[in-house]
């Protein structure tokens, strides 16, 4: 009788001790699932390095950075016009499509700053570049700015911005420039200012910036712009103190202190062209920046 108690004993225990572990492993798997990919830089996936250096060996590599939400037609087109348009100028590349998930309006700078942290172990220079501006004129070449960076979508050709001090579109900055500005400022929520930010950083730098030179095609020619207004409106939203902050240089913020998660990534083929998606969440600071998120004004019911 007692041993058979003390067996049952020992398998009530064990029996325990087993659930106990299952427990135990169920709930750390779920914690671990729930945490992002830790946001330090990360090597890349092997795979693609080796694909991008074979095809053009000692040839220094472009990160297309591409800050993106909700522009899925854009990238369709995009991507297949990239691949033909940078093959032929023998530009090792790879396309980064830096995902902004969270409920913060649009931040394109700080996406950019992400994409550099990813990139900046692997590749020598970026591209920061619109997804709805293709180049179309062969003159446009995407080079290593060695000289500092460099404006391709310059505004003599660019199809709607034509200031002297524009420098937004497309721009070719290398690794160094873009660590020695301490990347973009991240706190432009909604559309527009923050490549004039950019500019006024390179300028204290004394970075001066170049453009494509004899470039025959004109702002009708140069570029596609596959751009609706009404369909892919611009959040030009001011809440807060937004207008007054963000028309001052930025000495604060930048790229050592972008707060973000990066939840995960995924390589994804467009008519079976490879490009490598990164989904961030960015998070802001309410109390630096509460403009990532203006209040839907009241609408006031009619009696
Ligand atoms: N963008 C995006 N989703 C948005 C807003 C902007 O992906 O909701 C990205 C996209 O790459 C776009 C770029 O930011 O090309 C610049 O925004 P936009 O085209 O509105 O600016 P524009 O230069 O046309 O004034
Ligand atoms: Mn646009």
């Amino acid at each position: 009788m007692y041993g058979s108690v003390d067996l049952m004993g020992y398998r009530i225990s064990a029996s325990r001790c087993l659930a106990f572990c299952l427990g135990i492993t169920f709930i750390m798997g779920c914690y671990l699932a729930s945490l992002p990919i830790q946001s330090e830089k990360q090597a890349l996936p092997k795979p693609i390095i080796q694909q991008i250096s074979s095809k053009v060996p000692n040839k220094k590599r472009l990160a297309i950075l591409v800050p993106f939400r909700d522009r899925f037609e854009e990238l369709l087109e995009f991507v297949p016009h990239m691949y033909g348009f940078l093959n032929k100028q023998n530009i090792p590349f790879h396309i980064f499509v830096v995902q902004q998930k969270d409920s913060n309006r649009f931040n394109r700078a700080s996406l950019i700053n992400v994409g550099f942290l990813y990139t900046r172990n692997d590749y020598d220079y970026i591209a920061m570049h619109d997804v709805d501006l293709l180049p179309v004129n062969d003159d446009l070449k995407y080079d290593y700015p060695a000289s500092g960076p460099f404006h391709i979508s310059s505004p003599q050709t660019h199809p709607k911005y034509h200031y002297e001090t524009f420098i937004g579109g497309i721009l070719l900055v290398k690794r160094e420039d873009y660590e020695l500005v301490d990347g973009m400022s991240n706190n432009y929520w909604g559309w527009g200012l923050e490549d004039d930010e950019f500019y006024v950083r390179l300028k204290d730098a004394r970075l001066k910036v170049t453009r494509p030179a004899n470039i025959t095609t004109g702002p009708e020619n140069t570029f596609r712009h596959i751009h609706d207004k009404t369909y892919r409106r611009r959040d030009m939203r001011k809440c807060f103190n937004q207008r007054e902050v963000t028309r001052r240089r930025d000495r604060l913020t930048g790229l050592h202190n972008v707060q973000y998660k990066l939840w995960s990534t995924h390589t994804v083929t467009i008519d079976e062209l490879p490009i490598t998606v990164l989904n961030v969440e960015l998070l802001c600071d309410k109390a630096a920046t509460p403009w990532c998120q203006c209040p839907e004004p009241v609408k006031v019911k009619k009696p």
